[in-house]
């Protein structure tokens, strides 16, 4: 706990200080490029993959990056996000990001022998029809890849079911990916439903339209430390 004490310090006089023409506008209003889902692993960390600063990606985050089908009436962290995201901060971009080793997909393996009170079962268990169709493998790591890529693309489905997003997508007002973050390669491939097989990221980004406003990068906001 020391270093995280420590590293607020440091970052106070280090990083904000230094770049207090960038983060005072911040504590009035925020206009984040992205709403993005992602596993609250702790190895997986968004700004750091995209090189983000503060300001730039709306973020929920939960065991196995999942998105509840929408329910008229039900009061989730996700939806709350979805409906801000969209209808206060008009994000025109949603990304599901998974990742390699996802433990709560692992765990949904082995959903049968976890406890029906335990509160990771009661979270993972509505999503569990993501297994269905998986074929029997005997290569278990084959298996959670294949796992992770069709969990990416249920989430998508999913999002699809909010009305907003629905409305959203049908006036060209938003935009879906799916990605998956490799732990041990650092790469963020992108997972196409109609395709199979995960593609780097790099190819799509020649039809990414740039920000309209100019971006600083966390790499250059960080230069600031010695
Ligand atoms: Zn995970």
């Amino acid at each position: 706990m020391k270093r995280l004490a420590k590293g607020t310090l440091v970052f106070k006089d280090k990083v904000f200080n230094p770049n207090k023409a960038f983060f005072q506008p911040l504590s009035q209003e925020q206009h984040p490029v992205a709403l993005m889902f992602t596993c609250c692993d702790s190895r997986v960390e968004p700004a750091i993959i995209t090189q983000s600063p503060p300001g730039t990606l709306f973020m929920v985050k939960n065991p196995g990056n999942l998105v509840p089908e929408y329910q008229a009436g039900a009061s989730t962290s996700e939806a709350a996000a979805i409906e801000f995201a969209l209808t206060v901060l008009d994000v025109h971009h949603i990304i599901v990001c998974g990742h390699t080793d996802c433990a709560a997909l692992k765990a949904l393996f082995n959903l049968e022998g976890m406890p029906g009170e335990s509160a990771i079962h009661q979270w993972l268990a509505p999503h569990a029809k993501v297994l269905d169709a998986l074929e029997e493998r005997q290569d278990l790591e084959a298996a959670l890849n294949e796992l992770i890529r069709r969990n990416i693309i249920q989430q998508l489905q999913n999002l699809r079911s909010y009305p907003e997003v629905a409305s959203r997508l049908a006036k060209g007002q938003l935009h879906l990916y799916g990605w998956k973050y490799r732990l041990e390669t650092g790469e963020t491939m992108l997972i196409d439903p109609f395709s199979c097989k995960p593609e780097p990221l790099s190819t799509i980004i020649a039809q990414l339209e740039e920000e309209a406003r100019p971006e600083m990068t966390l790499g250059q906001m960080e230069k600031q430390v010695p």
